[in-house]
């Protein structure tokens, strides 16, 4: 069996950026992903501005608390000011710009003033209270890297910087194919033998939520033929597919044959738990992951295996994820496979659920993360281990 880390360097290792650059508004970047740097082209703040309300002057023009400076004007934020005056003050604040001359800005609690002068009770040194051009952002400096995913506080600094378009990757067109024959979707009527198909809903929206567009290919029932066509439609029209089920070892799993058929294929068993079938290829020279077909090993596998070559397909700088340290609440004994157990994370530490089957989603809904338990390993209650929280998969 092929550990984890081996799996996900030997994808990563074929995985080229398949998308194409747009130019996207603005508005609309959020999750999307730079395809070049952001580099100002202006200062940020573009000049001196006052970091509190009070009074700008010149520190040498300041002779102790009884002596009253004249104001000599009033700037506000958003109003260019005049040359400070010698020997007098301006009534200025926050953010408003320092008039040329003025070298501090004295806090007005530290003030007292008849509207015509003021009194400067406690002077402070040269440049207090200013805010210099340039102390966020230099003219010319790279700020967001290509290959940078964009949050809200990044679309907030090329705000900043006045730029209202972005050049993007395109969206990363992934084809979702669930395989297997006793699968109806949620609404539809439900017979013996059947179940409804949740595998479709959880790469969707995985899919959906690390920005990429979903191709959505439906169900195909265990039928070479059928998942040919599927798959053969789907290579067409997509930069990626991924399929659940029909990946392991018993009769009806064809997956792996048409895939043969198609293009070529490579058949992992990983050591991982859940999750241990994993085939990768191409269809027709587009990329090819089969994740298992119980739903918490897909899940696993497409967060844990899956997420970082979909990542580097996109153009993705950090695809890397840092588990957490969190105290063991349960002993477990350590096995052959880097075992993802389901957990919940809280104040004294990490609680697993009891119910660890690859079949049972509802050990993923009622807690918030993964513990991460490597090979061989035992975990005693009571010590550190590796957790990650699924939000950091997002
Ligand atoms: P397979 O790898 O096709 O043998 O599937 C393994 C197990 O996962 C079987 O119990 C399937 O019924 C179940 N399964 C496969 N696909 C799905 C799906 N899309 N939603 C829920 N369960 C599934
Ligand atoms: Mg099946």
């Amino acid at each position: 069996m092929m550990r984890v880390t081996d799996a996900v360097a030997r994808l990563r290792e074929s995985a080229r950026v398949l998308a194409g650059s747009e130019t996207v508004e603005l508005k609309a970047c959020l999750g999307r992903v730079l395809a070049g740097d952001v580099v100002s082209g202006i200062h940020v703040p573009p000049a001196d501005n006052s970091a509190m309300d009070g009074y700008a002057l010149r520190v040498q023009d300041w002779h102790g608390p009884d002596h009253a400076l004249e104001i000599s004007q009033r700037v506000t934020a958003g109003t260019p000011p005049q040359p400070l005056l010698e020997g007098t003050a301006a009534r200025i604040f926050t953010g408003a710009e320092i008039p040329v001359g003025a070298d501090v800005v004295v806090m007005q609690e530290k003030c007292k003033s008849d509207g015509g002068s003021v009194l400067i009770e406690v002077m402070r040194e040269a440049g207090g209270n200013i805010r210099p051009k340039g102390q966020d952002i230099m003219r010319g400096a790279t700020v967001l890297k290509s290959g940078h995913r964009l949050r809200a506080q990044d679309l907030g600094l090329i705000a900043s910087l006045g730029i209202a378009q972005v050049s993007v990757r395109q969206r990363l067109k992934v084809a979702i194919i669930s395989t297997g024959a006793e699968l109806v979707e949620p609404g539809e009527e439900i017979r013996p033998g059947q179940i409804y198909n949740s595998n479709r809903y959880i790469l969707e929206a995985l899919i959906e939520k690390w920005g990429f567009e979903v191709m959505d290919f439906g169900i195909t029932p265990d039928d070479p033929n059928i998942i040919s066509e599927v798959m053969a439609k789907a290579s067409r029209e997509a930069d990626a597919i991924v399929t659940t089920g029909g990946v392991s070892v018993g009769e009806e799993d064809h997956v792996k044959a048409v895939v043969e058929s198609l293009g070529s294929i490579d058949f992992w068993r990983i050591a991982i738990k859940p999750g241990k079938p994993f085939a990768f290829g191409d269809v027709n020279g587009t990329p090819f992951l089969g994740l298992p077909g119980n739903p918490v090993s897909a899940l696993v596998t497409a967060l844990v295996i899956a997420r970082p070559f979909l990542f580097d397909c996109q153009g993705i700088r950090h695809a890397d994820v840092v588990p957490v340290r969190q105290r063991a609440l349960f002993d477990m004994k350590g096995s052959g496979r880097q075992v993802y157990h389901r957990i919940r994370t809280g104040v004294d530490g990490a609680e697993i659920f009891k119910q660890q089957s690859s079949g049972a989603l509802y050990s993923t809904c009622w807690g918030d993360g993964l513990a991460v338990q490597e090979i061989d390993v035992d975990i005693v209650r009571g010590e550190l281990i590796n957790v990650v929280p699924y939000v950091l998969f997002n």
